[in-house]
């Protein structure tokens, strides 16, 4: 009877409610007292704008959002929405699953998000660039952006164009301030961003995936084989989470048997080519009509394909109480932020279905923002000033073993060994220790309370914990 009543209950959940669910979840593994759990729970700052903008003839009053949920760290750092379904209370929820993200993937910041009330895909492009100037504008006047203060990124419906016009904004109504261009990252290369940005929270996805399979004892109780070679896999979203982590993971050797997007889904059992669908997207801006595999009308019956492995990587609250009992996947990867709402994880964890929460598992792109920022402060590409050197070093380390044992090493090992790390090496080599680290350090705690918590809620409880510290290390809480 309890268990109907909290399932009930759990239904009723709006986005911040179900973040707020899981926080509660986790505090009493945390030790933190009541004070400070209110303190890091709750959101720091809130900032709605309504501003004017022309469409051809007419003005239109825009609603937008910028909220700041934790200050224990600054910069705030999270990204930019552009959809209609933005509301404060959708900017609230992720706002604070950005804190906690950071705070698990040891990103020094505290968690911010924004959002605009428009859909990026009916807007042209002149008049949202007028929105999104005149956005940043507003948040200059408020102090809410700067490479100290709050460094937006971009989001579901952004990207580096309109990171670029935030950028341009900025440094205009900010010149000569020297930091300036570490005010947003996801910047394109042009602009002092980063290589690996664009595709690094689908790439974090895969090699968060790769570690969560390598441990035989987990993929035993589900069944399943270590490593990512073979897995079949559903991906929700052909966007730029979506794309990119089924085109990595098929790198990995997974096999991606179907990608289900808004208006349809491709299914394939012998595996998507994922570029080439990608391209076919972009040029009829639909799935639909695509000649390969099977077209299947109600994308999100596709969710419930028998897989091993289900990516939802579109939009909050896809997997539901509605359709949790008919999900096949023996693991849900959460691409997307908040896609599997506490009543359908509840249906899931009964049907021992393993759940790799979103503030862990798609912390790739905050992470590599992180990279950006440093990048844009420190003013120099990474690897730029040790990857001759590098190079020369190894090439007289080389010369020095051919002259003691009288071989000759191979021209093609020669060039592998002595390659100096170029940014985008040094990139995703930060990148995968950072995904690996991070999933020890939740598998532990898990596995230090044994089955008594699942894996979202190791994961809230290691951000608390690491938050908690910031405090204490400040005196604030005895
Ligand atoms: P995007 O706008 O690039 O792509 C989203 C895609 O989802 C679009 O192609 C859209 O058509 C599709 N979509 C929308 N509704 C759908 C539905 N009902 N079924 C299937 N597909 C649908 O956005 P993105 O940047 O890829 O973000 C996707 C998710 O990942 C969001 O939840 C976002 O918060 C999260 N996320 C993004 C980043 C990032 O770096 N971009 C980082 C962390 C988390």
């Amino acid at each position: 009877m309890a268990d109907k009543k909290e399932s009930l209950n759990l239904k009723n959940l709006s986005f911040s409610d179900s973040v707020s669910y899981y926080f509660d979840k986790a505090a009493p593994f945390t030790g933190a007292p009541q004070g400070l759990l209110d303190q890091i729970k709750t959101c720091n700052s809130i900032y709605k704008m309504n501003f004017p903008v022309k469409y051809g003839n007419e003005v239109r009053v825009i609603e937008a959002y910028r909220v700041q949920h934790s200050h224990h760290r600054m910069p705030t750092k999270g990204g930019i929405r552009y959809s209609l379904q933005v509301d404060q209370d959708e900017v609230m929820a992720l706002a604070a699953l950005m804190t906690y993200k950071c705070a698990l993937v040891d990103v020094p910041f505290g968690g911010a998000k924004g959002g605009i009330k428009i859909s990026p895909r009916q807007t042209p492009p002149d008049i949202l660039e007028n929105i999104t100037r005149r956005y940043t504008t507003e948040l200059v006047k408020k102090n809410f952006i700067g490479p100290g203060i709050d460094v937006p990124a971009p989001d579901y419906g952004t990207g580096e164009r309109e990171m670029a016009w935030i950028l341009d904004t900025y440094v205009t109504l900010r010149p000569g301030e020297i930091d300036g261009y570490g005010c947003v990252t996801g910047k394109p290369i042009a602009l002092n961003g980063i290589h690996g940005r664009t595709e690094a929270t689908g790439r974090g996805v895969v090699y968060a995936l790769n570690e969560v399979c390598s441990y035989k004892d987990d993929m035993k109780d589900l069944g399943l084989e270590t490593g990512l070679e073979g897995k079949r896999v559903i991906v929700q979203g052909l966007g730029n989470v979506g794309y990119h982590t089924a085109r990595i993971i098929s790198q990995y050797g997974a096999k991606v048997i179907a990608i289900a997007e808004a208006d349809g889904a491709v299914y394939d059992e012998n595996g998507i080519d994922v570029d080439d669908l990608y391209k076919y997207r972009q040029e009829k801006k639909s799935v639909k009509g695509y000649g390969k595999g099977k077209v299947i009308a109600d994308s999100a019956s596709a969710l419930e394909l028998p897989c091993d492995i289900l990516i939802p990587a579109a939009l909050e609250k896809q997997i539901t109480d509605k359709n949790a009992a008919r999900i096949k996947a023996k693991i849900i990867a959460e691409a997307a932020n908040g896609p599997v709402t506490p009543a359908a994880e509840q249906i899931l964890l009964k049907k021992g279905v393993m759940i790799i929460p979103d503030i862990y598992i798609n912390a790739g792109g905050v992470t590599v923002s992180y990279f950006e920022w440093l990048k844009n402060l420190s003013h120099v590409r990474f690897g730029r000033m040790q990857k001759r050197w590098e190079e020369k070093h190894q090439t007289d380390f080389i010369k020095l073993v051919e002259d003691l044992t009288g071989k000759t090493v191979a021209k093609s090992r020669i060039d592998s060994l002595i390659h100096g790390a170029d940014e985008i090496d040094l990139v995703n080599s930060g990148l995968e220790d950072t995904m690996i680290e991070a999933y020890r350090d939740i598998r532990e705690f898990k596995k230090r309370r044994k089955s008594e918590i699942d894996i979202r809620t190791a994961a809230f409880a290691v951000a608390i914990n690491k938050i908690k510290n910031s405090y204490y290390a400040m005196g604030i809480f005895p």
